[in-house]
């Protein structure tokens, strides 16, 4: 599991990220570790227990990286590629992802809550234990993914895709869904009430 050390800067409660004492806003090698993070995630060999948040990576090839216990939030994603990926246990808390592909994921217990995704794709992925708590979604396809107790809780769901879809104990409880598409999927064995 990642360090909880937080940065050494007075008052500052974020996390310290790998390879420095110090959070990325308050280290001085900031552009070095996301540099030396990003070569480490690229390389498709397993990385455990990074820590790299406050950040923004645009148009990087992440496809068939290995993450386990990692945290990767608050961090901007744009047209980056993470087809293929395995994620055990991984943080991508408060992040947004802006056209980006994640198809043929394989995730087991990963944190997404909070995020915005817009115009991104995962499908074709096995996502089981997934939390997807009051994410904002626009324009996202899951199709022919295996969603198996992930949870949307209070999530924000607009020209979502869910077709042909496993969603057996999938949460969907308190939703905000426009445009979702259910087609082709046990949507009845999924949670959309308490009671
Ligand atoms: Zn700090």
């Amino acid at each position: 599991m990642f360090s909880f050390n937080t940065c050494v800067s007075e008052g500052c409660t974020h996390l310290a990220v790998t390879g420095s004492p110090h959070c990325l806003a308050h280290t001085e090698q900031s552009e070095g570790i996301v540099a030396s993070v990003t070569k480490q995630i690229s390389s498709g060999q397993p990385v455990g227990s990074v820590i790299l948040t406050g950040t923004q990576f645009e148009d990087e090839d992440f496809s068939n990286s290995r993450l386990y216990a990692c945290s990767l939030s608050r961090n901007i994603f744009i047209n980056c590629n993470f087809s293929s990926s395995f994620l055990q246990l991984t943080y991508f808390v408060f992040s947004r992802f802006i056209n980006c592909t994640f198809e043929g994921l394989t995730v087991k217990y990963a944190v997404f809550a909070g995020s915005e995704f817009e115009q991104c794709t995962f499908e074709g992925s096995d996502i089981y234990h997934t939390n997807f708590l009051g994410i904002g979604a626009r324009d996202v396809n899951f199709n022919d993914s295996d969603l198996y107790y992930s949870c949307f809780t209070q999530a924000q769901l607009d020209n979502v895709s869910f077709q042909d879809c496993n969603l057996k104990k999938v949460d969907f409880y308190e939703t905000k869904r426009s445009n979702v598409s259910f087609k082709y999927s046990n949507y009845e064995e999924a949670v959309f009430s308490r009671d």
